[in-house]
C-alpha cells in the first residue's frame, strides 16, 4: 500500500475550465436550476477530507483541506455546508471568522485574491450529519438504521453539503482523498482506491484516493460491516484489466453475488459501445437499508438491500448505474437542466443491455416506451424540465428514445462511433445539450439537427423513425 501525499493532488488543475469571464459567470448564474448551491467565484482542485465517525453516537468530526483557484477577484469565499458546526476555518493558513448564511459558509479573505490565484481552505467541523431537505426529499448523508449502525451517502443532486464543505455544482470537479476513521471492526468505503488501512488502538483509518475528477454530489462514504466480492473485467476498447469490488451485508451474499454477477460482461459490452472505462475501479455497494433508487456514486454506486433478491429483478439498474460512469460521471452536466444527458443515456444503456442478452431489443423497448409517452398527452421539453422535474420519467424515457431515433437514422456504426466520440470529447469534463446536438449531428447536419431539435426542444412527441432492416441491430 502506498500513502498519498497532498503534493500529489494536482491532477485536477489542468482539467478545470479556464477562468470564466464576468459575463459568462453572470449568465450561468442567472440560468442555473439551483442557484443557491455552489458558486462560480472559484473552482476546486482537490478535497482532502479527514473524517472520524462514531457510529454509536452518530457523530462526525471532520477536517476539510480544500485547494481552489479564484475565478475573479475575491474578498470572501463561499462554500456549501448544511447542519454541521464549524469550529475553525483558515484561508491560506490564516485563521478567519466564518459567517453562516443558511447552508452557506462564508470565509472572509484577509488579503484579496486576484483572479487566477490558487488558495487553500481548511475547515474543522463536526456534529450529527443527516440528510438535507430538498425538492426531491431528504438526501445526502444517512444512517442505515440497521444493527451495525451503518451510514451511506446518496447525494444526487443536492445532498453533498450534508457531510463536507464543498462547491456544490455538478461541473466543479476535483480530486479527492478520504481519510476515514471508524471503530475497529467497522469498515469505511469511499470513491476510488483504498491506499492505506491503519489501526490505532480501538480505531482504524481507511484512506482512499480518487483522481476523478469528480463532482461533489457523486462523492460517497459508506460505513458499517460488509462482505466483499472482487471481480476482474476486461476493457474491450483498450485491453486493460480493471478490478471491480462489490460490497454487501454478509447475509445477502449469495443473492448479491448472483444479482451483481454479470457486471464483468456488462463491462466488456459497455467498453465496446462507449469506449474506454474512465476510472481506475468500480464496485456496487449494497447498504443495509431500503433505498428508493440506486445512485451512481462515482466508482462506487449505491444500491439498497431492496434491490437485491437473488433473481436479478433489478439488473437493469445495475446496468444503468454502470453506464452513468461514462455518461453523468466522466462526462458531467454543465447544469442540472441538461440531466437528460445523464438519464437518457443510462436508460438507453439498459435497453442495449437487454438487447445484447437476446431479450427485448432496444427497438421494441423504444416503441413500447414511445406509446406510453404518446398516451400521456402533453409532453415535457426534456431539455427544460424545470428544477422540480429533473427526475421526471419523461426525461429518462424520451431521452432514451431520442438516442434510439438517432441510431435508426444514422445506422449502428455511426451511432456507436458518435457515442464513443461524445465521451472521448468531454471525458473528465462537463458538457451541455447544445454541445451534444453539435457533436451528434455532425455526420448529417441537415437531417440530424432538425431530428434532435424536434426530440429535445419541442414538447410534442415526434414519431420514431422506422428501422432500416439490418441497420438497427448491434
Ligand atoms: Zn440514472
Amino acid at each position: 500500500m502506498t500513502r498519498c501525499s497532498r503534493r500529489a493532488v494536482i491532477r485536477g488543475a489542468a482539467l478545470m475550465p479556464l477562468t470564466a469571464t464576468a459575463e459568462d459567470q453572470g449568465q450561468r448564474r442567472a440560468e442555473r436550476y439551483f442557484p443557491t448551491h455552489g458558486t462560480y467565484d472559484h473552482r476546486t482542485l482537490s478535497y482532502d477530507l479527514s473524517l472520524t465517525y462514531e457510529p454509536a453516537a452518530g457523530v462526525l468530526r471532520g477536517r476539510a483541506h480544500i485547494r481552489a483557484v479564484a475565478n475573479r477577484p475575491l474578498r470572501q469565499v463561499e462554500l456549501d455546508l448544511a447542519r454541521l458546526t464549524v469550529h475553525d476555518a483558515r484561508v491560506d493558513g490564516a485563521v478567519v471568522r466564518p459567517g453562516r448564511r443558511r447552508n452557506k459558509l462564508v470565509l472572509p479573505v484577509r488579503y484579496p485574491l486576484a483572479a487566477g490565484t490558487p488558495f487553500t481552505m481548511e475547515i474543522t467541523y463536526g456534529g450529527r450529519p443527516g440528510p438535507v431537505r430538498t425538492p426531491f426529499g431528504e438526501i445526502g448523508w444517512d444512517r442505515t438504521g440497521d444493527a451495525n449502525d451503518g451510514t451511506l451517502v446518496a447525494a444526487q443532486p443536492l445532498g453533498a453539503p450534508s457531510w463536507f464543505p464543498c462547491n456544490d455544482r455538478p461541473d466543479d470537479k476535483a480530486e479527492y482523498i478520504f481519510r476515514v476513521t471508524v471503530p475497529r471492526g467497522h469498515q469505511a468505503l469511499a470513491n476510488g482506491t483504498l491506499v492505506e488501512r491503519r489501526c490505532t488502538g480501538a480505531t482504524e483509518c481507511w484512506t482512499y484516493h480518487h483522481a476523478g475528477p469528480m463532482a461533489p454530489y457523486l462523492a460517497a462514504l459508506y460505513t458499517g460491516r460488509f462482505t466483499h466480492n472482487t471481480w476482474e473485467a476486461r476493457d474491450s476498447s483498450t485491453g486493460r484489466r480493471v478490478t471491480g469490488r462489490d460490497a454487501y451485508p454478509a447475509r445477502l451474499s449469495p443473492q448479491a453475488r448472483h444479482d451483481l454477477g454479470r457486471q464483468p460482461t456488462m463491462f466488456a459490452a459497455f467498453t465496446r459501445w462507449f469506449g474506454p472505462y474512465p476510472f481506475e475501479t468500480y464496485g456496487a455497494v449494497v447498504v443495509d437499508a431500503d433505498l428508493d433508487q440506486p445512485v451512481e456514486n462515482q466508482t462506487a454506486s449505491v444500491f439498497g438491500r431492496n434491490h437485491i433478491d437473488g433473481e436479478r429483478t433489478w439488473e437493469t439498474l445495475v446496468a444503468h448505474e454502470l453506464v452513468h460512469q461514462w455518461y453523468g460521471n466522466s462526462v458531467s452536466l454543465r447544469d442540472w437542466r441538461d440531466i437528460w444527458l445523464n438519464e437518457g443515456f443510462a436508460t438507453y444503456g439498459e435497453w442495449l443491455w437487454s438487447e445484447s442478452l437476446g431479450e427485448d431489443s432496444a427497438d421494441s423497448i423504444a416503441r413500447a416506451t414511445w406509446h406510453t409517452l404518446a398516451q400521456r398527452g402533453t409532453g415535457l421539453r426534456i431539455t427544460e424540465p424545470g428544477p422540480d422535474r429533473i427526475f421526471d420519467d419523461q426525461v429518462y424515457d424520451r431521452g432514451a428514445c431520442t438516442l434510439h431515433a438517432l441510431r435508426l437514422t444514422m445506422g449502428d456504426d455511426r451511432f456507436f462511433a458518435m457515442l464513443r466520440g461524445w465521451h472521448h470529447a468531454h471525458r473528465s469534463g462537463s458538457a451541455d445539450t447544445a454541445a451534444f446536438v453539435a457533436h451528434a449531428s455532425r455526420p448529417m447536419p441537415n437531417v440530424l439537427e432538425p431530428l434532435l431539435h424536434s426530440w429535445l426542444y419541442d414538447p410534442r412527441l415526434p414519431p420514431l423513425p422506422r428501422p432500416e432492416p439490418g441497420k438497427a441491430q448491434s
